[in-house]
């Protein structure tokens, strides 16, 4: 997981279609909070708003085709979900309790609020489980806070996951002990199996030359005049990665950061 920049200004059509949305929706709720608290009226929910084609490409460049939790390309852009980082219809504190009504309906077209995510991710993982630190302070309607909540998850845009997630060969781990980045992985699954061969591949053939030379360097067989050649390639190619990792648009940009420190700290001084 990695910071992601969206624009400033939202895509038009949230701040027309979306905010007639908003309005429609927050009257509605004023004028019978309690049928909409235990479910007997619902929030329809205009998914060419905020899945429209324009908020979706915007989302695109700024993730740079990537999930926002967890850094795969999201390849083909009909598999790209816009979701929800507040769930717009219901919510959860723990994933085994029912859901509470009626969401954050407010932030259903709400900029900030979407991101482009995986399927996984998205539907199966995330779906609208919601933790706050204090339940209590939890916003109930487009009346309250949401600034006075503390969600337990990263937030992509507002804060640097890599503070609280990092990565030990392709497993994504919480530094410092971090709480929100232990249950950001474990939430989203981040570790799941699938995910960890794809990252263990990538991280193979990202890798591949560099052990190679490593391993010739370490052995101690080699000539001084071969040594100095092996050395010299194996500075280009590490200077190639760490351009490479600085580049967001990459699959698993703070996964290959975390690597690259590895192998670094792994040359054998000259
Ligand atoms: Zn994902």
């Amino acid at each position: 997981m990695i910071q992601i920049e969206k624009r400033d200004s939202p895509p038009e059509i949230l701040e027309t279609d979306g905010v007639d949305e908003r309005r429609a929706h927050s009257v509605s709720y004023a004028h019978d909070p309690e049928a909409y608290q235990s479910g007997e009226r619902s929030f329809e929910f205009d998914d060419s708003i905020y899945g429209h084609e324009s908020v979706k490409s915007a989302l695109i460049e700024a993730q740079h085709r990537k999930c926002s939790f967890c850094e795969s390309k999201v390849t083909h852009v009909a598999y790209g979900d816009v979701e929800h980082f507040r769930p717009k219809s219901g919510h959860r504190q723990h994933s085994e309790e029912a859901l509470r009504r009626p969401g954050y309906y407010w932030l259903a077209y709400e900029w900030t609020n979407l991101f482009l995510c995986c399927p996984l991710c998205n539907r199966r993982h995330k779906n609208n489980l919601f933790p706050l630190r204090n339940p209590e302070d939890r916003a109930q309607s487009h009346r309250d806070e949401i600034e006075d909540e503390e969600p337990v998850f990263l937030h992509p845009g507002r804060e640097d996951p890599e503070a609280h997630i990092g990565f030990r060969k392709a497993v994504a781990f919480a530094k410092d002990g971090s709480t929100r980045g232990r249950r950001t992985i474990e939430a989203l699954r981040l570790n799941r199996e699938a995910l960890m061969e794809v990252r263990r591949d990538y991280l193979a053939t990202a890798f591949k030359e560099i052990r190679v030379l490593l391993r010739m360097v370490e052995s101690g067989n080699l000539t001084s005049e071969k040594e100095t050649e092996a050395r010299q390639v194996l500075r280009r190619l590490m200077e190639q990665k760490r351009q490479d990792a600085q580049r967001d648009d990459r699959p698993f940009a703070s996964m290959l950061c975390d690597a690259l420190e590895k192998v670094e700290a792994q040359i054998p001084e000259e």
